[in-house]
């Protein structure tokens, strides 16, 4: 799960980002209007936060833009300003919730996990493949009977990989999905956690699920 954080006031921005990624998130950082709105448009982040009050282009502004092109990101506007105006314009023009700051980051979380979960849930319900569970909305992963405990960034690298089942996935294409742009390609990172993951879901069982493509990333599907 990547998730777009625009928001100009440094300490929020840091403190929220640092939260999300404890949580397993991968988050993207833009400090005005302009930028989170080029960032929203490549269309790769699973929510979007944005603070209303940005230089360059203010949030609601971003917001409508982004509807305009038919993004249909979920959108979590943080307002300073309780008034009921703004949360009216705000809904109007297409956020799907928003939050009044300060905030405790425990709210922030539970509701861009509800967030999260109304698009999981309306795309796939329970992901499937062999005897391999993963369920979104409880975050439980299991093969067969036995229940397999994950960190949060192989929780979502896996996530990733049973939405695409079948299908190559390049490191690039897993950076851009579990990673945020910061990450840098030329480590790897990726090839350390598929190794984890790897040891948690194929150790022991069969059949192995996930497969190295060489030259190219790895696939997860049954052989
Ligand atoms: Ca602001």
């Amino acid at each position: 799960m990547r998730i777009l954080l625009v928001e100009d006031e440094q300490k929020v921005a840091s403190f929220v980002k640092k939260g999300l990624e404890e949580e397993g998130y991968a988050v993207d950082l833009a400090a005005d209007g302009e930028a989170g709105l080029l960032m929203a448009l490549d269309d790769v982040h699973d929510l979007i936060i944005l603070d209303i009050n940005l230089p360059q282009k203010d949030g609601i502004e971003v917001l409508r833009t982004l509807r305009r092109k038919k993004k249909t990101t979920p959108v979590l506007l943080l307002t300073i300003r309780a008034a009921i105006e703004d949360k009216v314009i705000g809904l109007d023009t297409g956020a799907d919730d928003y939050l009044t700051k300060p905030f405790a980051f425990q709210e922030l979380l539970a509701r861009a996990r509800a967030l999260l979960r109304r698009r999981t849930d309306a795309e796939l319900p329970v992901l499937k493949v062999a005897d391999l569970t993963l369920d979104p909305s409880s975050r439980l992963v299991a093969r067969g009977e036995e229940t397999i405990e994950l960190t949060a960034k192989e929780f979502s690298l896996l996530d990733y990989f049973m939405r695409n089942q079948g299908r190559v996935l390049t490191r690039a294409m897993i950076s851009e999905h579990v990673w945020d742009y910061s990450f840098d390609t030329e480590t790897n990172v990726i090839d350390v956690y598929v190794n984890y993951l790897r040891k948690k879901i194929d150790t022991g069982h069969n059949p192995k699920l996930i497969h190295t493509v060489r030259g190219v990333g790895y696939v997860l599907k049954v052989e």
